[in-house]
């Protein structure tokens, strides 16, 4: 079989075909190829991709994150209920870099998300186990494309915050939320700076019973906050709300600010561009990890790294040195 044949295979036809249609087997079996480490699947993957790319993008994709606790099963279970409800089809992916095969994994633990799980409508799909934060965020990436075409027109993706996790989400969404706990002051102090200025929406949760008032006095902190902040577009100041996941409070008003969102921010302009941009980077970042793969499985690189490393380590080298050393050897110059 020549290359082209087998890059155009009837089967991946056949399958994209059925992805196409909805058929949820199919975009299981897609999934599992796009997380294999196989070569060969993962081969068959991005020719699948390439396929399906006209057809992936249709959708507005959301990014939830927060720390364990917060509420984020209930409340992505309430949110994705009211959509299906609407006639929308959901996905739900995950990204969590603690997630192991052994266990571990802070998101994966408990039967999360029970009744949005049965519904016919919805798609939950937990994060890759094992490999570095860049790797289950390449196949994310690709698990949301799939997504897009089957015709998931929502796309939830949540994380909780591990290292880098929350930048790696806001880097692949339209609308990047931050979901709190009903708390100010100290709390407010401890979240992270940098999080909070990835957030588009902010979101105060668990707006219940005795909660209701330091849910509104922490919404009004936040609010202060945020005024301070330099926002992400000129089009858009990140605005805060508050729910109730438990009583489903607020998320009908959640959903129509995600659109009041994106009419701001331009689905076909500031958007779409925010899109090309991931794109490009999740490019780069490909380039990137697939160089430093090539480099530190070149022989002779291979070979010479650990002499070159320890004598940078014993003060004989210097680091820059070692470096076009070991890059001369790895171009072949
Ligand atoms: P996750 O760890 O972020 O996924 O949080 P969970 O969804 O598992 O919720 C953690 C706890 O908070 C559970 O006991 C939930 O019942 C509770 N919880 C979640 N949402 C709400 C809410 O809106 N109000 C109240 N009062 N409790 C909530």
């Amino acid at each position: 079989m020549t290359e082209k044949d087998n890059k155009k295979s009837p089967e991946m036809i056949a399958m994209a075909e059925k992805i196409r249609r909805g058929n949820r087997r199919a975009l299981a079996r897609a999934i599992t190829q796009a997380e294999s480490i196989r070569k060969d699947h993962q081969e068959q993957a991005q020719n699948l991709l390439t396929e399906l790319l006209p057809d992936t993008g249709k959708s507005i994709r959301v990014g939830i994150s927060g720390t364990p606790g917060v509420g984020k099963s209930t409340f992505i279970e309430a949110f994705g209920r009211y959509l299906t409800g609407l006639g929308h089809k959901v996905a739900v992916l995950t990204i969590d870099p603690s997630s192991k095969r052994t266990g571990g994994s802070i998101l994966g633990d408990k039967t999360r998300m029970e009744e949005l799980s049965r519904d016919p409508n919805a798609f939950i799909r937990p994060s890759p186990s094992g490999g570095s934060l860049g790797g289950v965020a390449r196949r994310t990436r690709e698990v949301m494309l799939l997504c897009e075409a089957a015709g998931y027109d929502v796309i939830l993706i949540e994380t909780v915050g591990v290292g880098q996790s929350e930048t790696t989400v806001a880097d692949m969404v339209d609308i990047f939320m931050l979901l709190l706990a009903p708390a100010g002051g100290d709390e407010l102090q401890g979240i992270k700076r940098g999080v909070m200025e990835l957030a588009d929406l902010i979101v105060i949760n668990k707006a219940d019973g005795d909660l209701i008032p330091v849910a509104r006095r922490a919404a009004s902190e936040y609010r202060g906050a945020v005024g301070l902040m330099r926002p992400k577009s000129k089009n858009w100041t990140p605005k805060v709300l508050m729910t109730s996941a438990l009583k489903k409070v607020g998320i009908e008003e959640l959903w129509q600010t995600i659109g009041e969102y994106r009419d701001a921010r331009g689905a076909d302009t500031e958007l779409k561009e925010q899109r090309a941009e991931q794109a490009a980077a999740w490019m780069w970042s490909e380039i990137d990890d697939s160089l430093m793969n090539h480099l530190r499985e070149h022989p002779q690189v291979s070979t010479m790294l650990p002499v070159k490393e320890a004598a940078v380590m014993a003060g004989e080298l210097s680091p820059t040195a070692a470096a076009r050393d070991l890059l001369a050897v790895f171009l072949g110059k």
